[in-house]
């Protein structure tokens, strides 16, 4: 039996975004990218939900991801998005039908050194202005030229760019990747396959002109807004999780009493208070103690005191709630991540892939 603490993943809610980002760049096919455990929503979870709606690849960070997208047997294939990180990788990603993302030199001398006998997919990573990972255009003579002496069987797929301010879509730069990506497939895309990819989430959503055969959405599709001043549901889609939890005892404080590490609250009056089945311990941040929106139900209520490692505390007040009720702490039914990413200074990004695995991630429809 595990403790009463939950990550319910919707069913629905991930089709329906999958559905909304179809929508957006008609005619793309889809790479979702489900790295960091699928941006903490549970890779197990969601890559088969993801599969039956349609999905075409999955992104991931690193072989470990693309080898349990293996190990679930599922039709997409899984794009390592930096790549090889050791020659030895190469053969492995060939045998499973892993692709490759090729992003610097060093990679293309070990494609030249390995053997393998399956037809090994790749993509060239192009440097539009990012400036993380990727070829500049200036080099991609010598990286094409590297590819013709890669003896065993290969397919680029295209080339592939990101984008580095796409949660501000207005904003100039984005016109300037997007034109260099153009540059890059005008002068190396005969090299390819021609199946090029730059949207992520917030080209999806907000600049058509980063349409390309491939759109590469993460966040959205599990609900969740790239840009600062909305939340999902304003742009029409669902949030995936909610993240429950369970009462599991509940106080009556007398007026002056204090509650929890440090004494840090103290209750004004007559108070009840409830102790719920959810800590830091599980990635619930330490910082949302003292006042943070959580939901019991339909009703709002807020936690008290300090956040323990296993345990948090509600407000009851006013509230029939007790012992053996749910509350939401984020998510469907509760505070959208948005809002409680922004509180923290923080990014919604972050704030699903601090949920640890010690909570059970449940499919719900
Ligand atoms: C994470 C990632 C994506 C998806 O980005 P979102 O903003 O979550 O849509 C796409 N491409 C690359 C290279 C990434 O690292």
């Amino acid at each position: 039996m595990t403790r009463p603490v939950r990550a319910c993943i919707s069913a629905s809610a991930l089709a329906h975004n999958v559905a909304v980002a179809r929508a957006r760049m008609p005619g793309s096919r889809l790479m979702a990218a489900v790295k960091a455990n699928a941006y903490g929503h549970g890779l197990a979870v969601c890559a088969p939900i993801l599969a039956a709606a349609g999905v075409d690849a999955f992104a991931v960070a690193g072989m470990e991801e693309a080898e349990t997208l293996h190990g679930l047997g599922l039709a997409p294939p899984a794009c390592l998005l930096a790549g090889p990180f050791a020659a030895e990788e190469i053969p492995l990603a060939a045998a499973h039908g892993h692709q490759l993302v090729i992003h610097r030199r060093e990679q293309l001398a070990w494609l030249q050194q390995s053997r393998w006998t399956e037809t090994l997919s790749l993509w060239i990573k192009v440097d539009s202005g990012m400036h993380r990972l990727g070829f500049a255009l200036a080099d991609l003579d010598r990286v094409f030229a590297d590819l013709q002496a890669v003896h065993c069987p290969t397919r680029i797929h295209g080339l592939l760019s990101h984008m580095a301010r796409s949660d501000t879509p207005a904003d100039p730069y984005n016109d300037q990747q997007i034109g260099l990506f153009r540059e890059a497939i005008l002068r190396w895309g005969e090299h390819t396959l021609g199946e090029h990819s730059l949207a992520n989430s917030g080209a999806v959503l907000a600049l058509s002109s980063a349409r390309f055969p491939w759109m590469r959405p993460g966040l959205m599709l599990y609900g969740l807004s790239p840009f600062p001043d909305a939340a999902g549901s304003d742009l029409g889609l669902r949030p995936a999780l909610s993240w429950q939890a369970q009462i599991i005892a509940t106080r009556r404080l007398a007026a002056g009493e204090w509650l929890g590490y440090g004494a840090a609250y103290q209750a004004p009056r007559d108070q009840r208070v409830g102790v719920v089945a959810c800590g830091y311990g599980d990635g619930f941040d330490r910082h949302l103690g003292q006042g943070t929106a959580i939901w019991i139900g339909a009703q709002p209520s807020r936690t008290l005191g300090r956040v323990s490692m296993d345990l948090l505390f509600v407000d009851l007040d006013g509230c029939a709630a007790g012992e053996g009720d749910w509350v939401t702490l984020m998510g469907a039914g509760g505070e959208p991540l948005e809002h409680l990413a922004g509180q923290l200074d923080t990014i919604p990004y972050e704030l699903g892939t601090r949920i640890q695995a010690r909570v059970p991630r449940l499919v719900v429809p």
